[in-house]
Parts: structure tokens; C-alpha cells; sequence
């Protein structure tokens, strides 16, 4: 019997569903491994509601979602937080840091009164997460590292250490020298530095490294006046709900 796979989103654009779907040159050794027996985005079909791996898209902006991600819980052995939205809270929280009833009307017009919301949270404030897989999107390396690591019961390979570590291997112009505050002094690396590859500086949305005090790159920013705080206070685009955004 091969593992059953299902995937569900909460709040989301979907866009780390479809990185699953873009792994068009691993698709068929996936199949080979997993029954994928959920996928709104892909398929009709529901051919069981019993999960051996549920992928979870989306952060919690509604008490329904959280009764939902609960039910979820109680069907999947293993529950993966699939993208920032789930692990981080992502682009949504920043609905956070403004008066919620000013963002219901914003959001729903006439009729603010009729839908029902909340504070974003993250998917592990809500149920156990059992595997993260990071970034807005993810990117695909690592959405295979995590399948195949917990299908094999391994913990996956996922760096943490700076962004900054890619980004000078790769040889990228520092963006600071631009101008830019980047955050990749003390954001998980994984992603290959891309945003500054193509000139873009980091907005953080691979989350925090584990101990950024310690592990950022203090000289490079000493060398343009700036503090690790400094940095961390422009995580709110997608980290908003860790304590470094408050
Ligand atoms: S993490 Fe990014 S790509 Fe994935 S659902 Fe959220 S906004 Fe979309
Ligand atoms: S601060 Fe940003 S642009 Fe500069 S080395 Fe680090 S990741 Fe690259
Ligand atoms: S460089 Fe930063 S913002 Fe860009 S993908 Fe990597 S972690 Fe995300």
C-alpha cells in the first residue's frame, strides 16, 4: 500500500500547490511512491478522507479554518505546514497590525458583517506540525527533500544558516551597496539567494534563522551602521507574527 498524500489550503494563493505541480520532471517517481488522494488544484476526485501525509497550505484567518485544520489533524498521521502562509503566517499577518474591523471593511465592503475572521496565525498555533517546508513559494528542492525525508522517517536537510552564505557563494552584488536594507544577514537560507541574484533585496520569506543574534552577519552590517535589530524590524512583510516583528 503506498502512502496516501492529501493537500488542503487555508488562506493562500495556492502558489506552493502549484510548485508541487511544477515538479513535472519528478511527477511520475512521486506517483510511483505516494497515492495522492486530495487535490482541489489537480484532481476531483476524493478517494479517501484518511491521510498518511497531509500538505497544508495557508495560514488560519477564520475560527472555521481552525475547527477545519483540527478535523485535519484528527485524519493525518503526518501533518506538513507547506509554505510561509503556514509556517510563518506569511503576507497575511500583516492584516495584523491594523485595526480589524477597518480591515473586514476594507476587505468586504457592505458586507463586512457577514464574514467572519480573525488575527492570522500560523498553522502550529492552531494543531501539531509535524515537517515545515519554508519560502513563498517553496522551492522545489526542498518540497522533494521533505517528501522523501518523511517518507523515509528522516529529519530533512534544511539550512540554518544566513541567506547571505548563498548569496556570496553565488558571488551576487550585495544589495546594501545599492542602497537596499536586505534581510539576508538573518534570513534561513534554502532559496539560493534568488531576489538578490536578480538584484532584489531579501525580504525574509524563508522566517527567522534559529538564533539570528548570534549566526547574523554582524560585520556586514556594522560596515554600513546597522544592528541585527535594525534588520529584524523589517520582517513584517512575511514574519509578522514572530517576535522580532512586534
Ligand atoms: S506561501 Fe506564498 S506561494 Fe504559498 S500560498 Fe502563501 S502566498 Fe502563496
Ligand atoms: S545582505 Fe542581502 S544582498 Fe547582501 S550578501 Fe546578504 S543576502 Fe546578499
Ligand atoms: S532571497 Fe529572501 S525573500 Fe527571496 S526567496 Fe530567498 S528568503 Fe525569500
Amino acid at each position: 500500500m503506498k502512502p496516501k498524500v492529501a493537500f488542503f489550503s487555508f488562506t493562500s494563493c495556492e502558489g506552493c500547490q502549484l510548485m508541487f505541480l511544477n515538479l513535472e520532471d519528478q511527477f511520475l517517481d512521486i506517483l510511483s511512491e505516494v497515492e495522492i488522494v486530495n487535490f482541489r488544484e489537480a484532481m476531483k476526485e476524493v478517494l479517501s478522507d484518511e491521510y498518511d501525509v497531509a500538505m497544508i497550505e495557508g495560514s488560519i484567518t477564520r475560527p472555521s479554518d481552525a475547527e477545519e485544520a483540527k478535523k485535519l489533524r484528527e485524519r493525518s498521521k503526518i501533518v506538513v505546514a507547506f509554505g510561509a502562509c503556514a509556517v510563518i503566517g506569511g503576507v497575511n499577518a500583516i492584516k495584523n497590525f491594523q485595526p480589524q474591523e477597518e480591515v473586514r471593511k476594507y476587505v468586504y465592503d457592505g458586507k463586512w458583517e457577514t464574514y467572519e475572521t480573525m488575527p492570522t496565525v500560523a498553522l502550529d498555533q492552531v494543531i501539531k506540525v509535524d515537517y515545515r517546508i519554508y519560502g513563498c513559494p517553496p522551492d522545489r528542492k526542498e518540497i522533494l527533500e521533505v517528501l522523501t525525508s518523511l517518507l523515509l522517517g528522516k529529519k530533512p536537510n534544511i539550512p540554518d544558516y544566513p541567506v547571505c552564505v548563498e548569496c556570496r557563494l553565488a558571488e551576487n552584488v550585495c544589495v546594501f551597496d545599492k542602497g537596499m536594507v536586505c534581510t539576508g544577514p538573518v534570513t534561513r537560507a534554502g532559496c539560493g539567494a534568488i531576489c538578490p541574484a536578480f538584484g532584489n533585496k531579501c525580504l525574509g520569506c524563508r522566517g527567522l534563522i534559529s538564533d539570528p543574534n548570534t549566526n547574523a552577519e554582524k560585520d556586514l552590517l556594522a560596515e554600513r551602521g546597522l544592528t541585527v535589530e535594525d534588520i529584524l524590524k523589517e520582517f513584517r512583510m512575511f514574519d509578522g507574527l514572530s517576535e522580532v516583528s512586534k
